[in-house]
């Protein structure tokens, strides 16, 4: 490919808009556009990283034993309807009308459909088991679309699903699959943990596991032993024994009454100073102790409460509505939930109960952090403390290592559904002694948008992006420092010819362009081998250098050609 073709618009500030690395990297190299918040335009050379992170899926996908398929991203809402899920899954929903009225939604994921697809067309034990994926656009109204591709409103998933007729069948799937997600991330020169998630209702040991990029921008915490193997998202960690084991000897009473008396008095604050019901507050309470913000909130939308939170803020002058508190305040770390209609003390009681319940979270569903042990601090900055102090704390499952901590960016989730859907939609088969029972199914995601953002949050240096070879978007940049030299051009686009003709993915710099200007976009866009033609092409010298390397090295172009390929 030549570059004075390729629409390859680099940028030489880094665009004020983009705060995470990968993103920035990903401006600048020119891989992507943004249409819309969280909504991009792949650019060729963001196009031909997707494509190679897709291969890598893919191949692992059918190894697994997985056959590719391809659903529709609108889907008839009755689906949902059918579920419970239409109603239950929130604003991210994205919901339209056709022309006659009838409602539908944008796939944020596809349960349903496959469910439905399944039940009409498996009807026998002798069919089981079958895995299906595919790989297609996902459409989710996130609240806080960022980051680039990492939090998308539309983006790229990978999503399979398993059918099997008993749980051991459901446990060999996730089995292949974890295996296939372990290959897939080391190919795609991902440094990861696999790390136990919060296993929700379906519960069993390694009932859900998340795979996590390790990366600082990552809004993940996860928790790792340092001898054994067990890593946990914070929503599953366990530890804060000792603070609760305090908490329980006789610090009981004065916690309460230290929670009680300021949220009363906030709460009786805020109904005077918002003008708003106390039903109102019931329903989305902002408990303000220590400078933190701390929500309680009751079971419902909770989209609609976080709006609602915002606006009570920013009407209380409280100049807590600002980016930094709403973050805050999604991440807050008492959340409750329960039934509305109650007094206002009585809602103060209910973070308290929180505490007991061992519910620590947020006014964001899933945002909570679970197993928290009573007598753990409530504010924020006590749950930062909180969680930096755990860090050294006994590994909870072989008491012998020490936790550590790192952020990871969730890139895949495997997890075992069980009949959820099955049940909801009437998915089922005969068995063998001619019984008919639920498939038994399991689910498995890969973002592959947020991967491709992942990689970049780890391979890249001050100059841009670092490709792992098995997902750059060319192997070799042939660059001739001076395009107006012919005996550099020619021979610059013999090695080109070449590699090309032996199906290595090249590209070749023919811009008349300085050579600073070629050498700077060349290591932004971090292609992994450079061949740079100068001033001995007369003599078939010319310089090879690695992405990931400092070293020069002054070779024949036969040897050039032989290494690059
Ligand atoms: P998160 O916790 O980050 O919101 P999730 O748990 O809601 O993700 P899943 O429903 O498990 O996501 O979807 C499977 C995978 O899809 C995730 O592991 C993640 O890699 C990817 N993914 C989810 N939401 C987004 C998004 N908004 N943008 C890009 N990728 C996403
Ligand atoms: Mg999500
Ligand atoms: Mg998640
Ligand atoms: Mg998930």
């Amino acid at each position: 490919m030549r570059q004075s073709q390729l629409l390859m618009p680099t940028l030489r500030e880094v665009p004020s808009e983009a705060e995470a690395a990968s993103h920035q990297l990903m401006l600048r190299a020119g891989l992507i556009r943004q249409l819309a918040a969280g909504i991009y335009t792949y650019l060729p050379l963001g196009r031909r990283v997707l494509r190679k992170l897709e291969q890598i899926v893919r191949e692992e996908m059918d190894r697994a034993g997985a056959q590719e398929i391809l659903m529709p991203a609108m889907q008839p809402a009755e689906l949902w309807q059918q579920s419970g899920r239409y109603g239950e899954y929130g604003p991210e929903l994205i919901r339209l009308r056709d022309r006659h009225e009838r409602e539908f939604a944008l796939g944020p994921t596809h349960e349903e459909v496959i469910t439905a697809l399944v039940r009409d067309e498996v009807s026998s034990y002798r069919q089981l088991p079958v895995m299906l994926y595919q790989i297609q656009t996902k459409f989710r109204d996130e609240k806080r679309p960022r980051y680039g591709l990492l939090r998308g409103r539309e983006f790229l998933m990978k999503d399979a699903y398993s059918f099997d007729e008993d749980w051991e069948g459901l446990h060999r799937s996730y089995k292949s699959m974890y295996e296939a997600y372990n290959r897939i991330f080391t190919r795609c020169g991902l440094y990861y943990r696999a790390v136990e998630a919060d296993a929700g209702s379906i519960g069993g040991e390694g009932g859900t596991h998340e795979f996590m990029a390790l990366a600082d921008i990552g809004e993940d915490t996860i928790a790792s032993c340092d001898s054994c193997d067990y890593a946990a998202n914070l929503e599953k960690a366990e530890y804060g024994t000792e603070l609760a084991a305090h908490y329980e000897q006789g610090q009981k009473q004065d916690e309460l009454e230290r929670l009680h008396t300021p949220a009363i008095r906030k709460i009786e604050q805020l109904v005077q100073a918002l003008g708003v019901s106390a039903d109102l507050l019931m329903k989305t309470l902002i408990y303000v102790a220590d400078g933190s913000p701390i929500a309680v909130v009751v079971r419902g939308d909770h989209e609609v409460n976080e709006i609602k939170v915002k606006n009570m803020l920013s009407a209380a002058s409280l100049e807590l509505a600002d980016q930094e508190t709403t973050e805050r305040i999604t991440g807050a770390p008492v959340g409750f939930a329960g039934p509305v209609g109650l007094s206002i003390p009585i809602l103060a009681d209910f973070a308290v109960m929180a505490l007991e319940a061992g519910i620590a979270g947020a006014n964001e569903k899933d945002y909570h952090l679970g197993n928290v042990k009573p007598g753990v601090h409530l504010t924020n900055a006590q749950v930062g403390d909180y969680r930096n102090a755990a860090a050294g704390d006994k590994c909870p499952r072989c008491g012998q290592g020490r936790l550590t901590f790192h952020r990871g960016i969730e890139v895949g989730h495997v997890f075992k559904l069980g009949t959820k859907y099955s049940e909801a939609l009437n998915a089922r088969f005969l068995t063998a002694a001619g019984i008919e029972q639920p498939l038994i199914m399991g689910c498995y995601g890969i973002g592959v948008s947020r991967l491709l953002s992942a990689v970049l949050e780890q391979h890249s240096d001050s100059n841009g992006i670092v490709w792992p070879e098995s997902i750059a978007p060319y192997r070799v940049h042939v660059v001739p420092v001076s395009s107006k030299d012919q005996v550099q051009m020619d021979l610059a686009m013999h090695i080109a010819a070449r590699l090309s003709d032996a199906g290595i993915e090249t590209l070749l710099d023919d811009r008349d362009e300085r050579p600073g200007v070629k050498f700077k976009d060349s290591d932004l866009i971090g292609i992994p081998i450079r061949i740079v033609v100068g001033k001995h092409a007369a003599e078939g010298i010319v310089e090879l250098k690695r992405r990931n390397e400092t070293q020069v090295q002054a070779i024949g172009l036969e040897e050039a050609i032989s290494i690059a390929s």
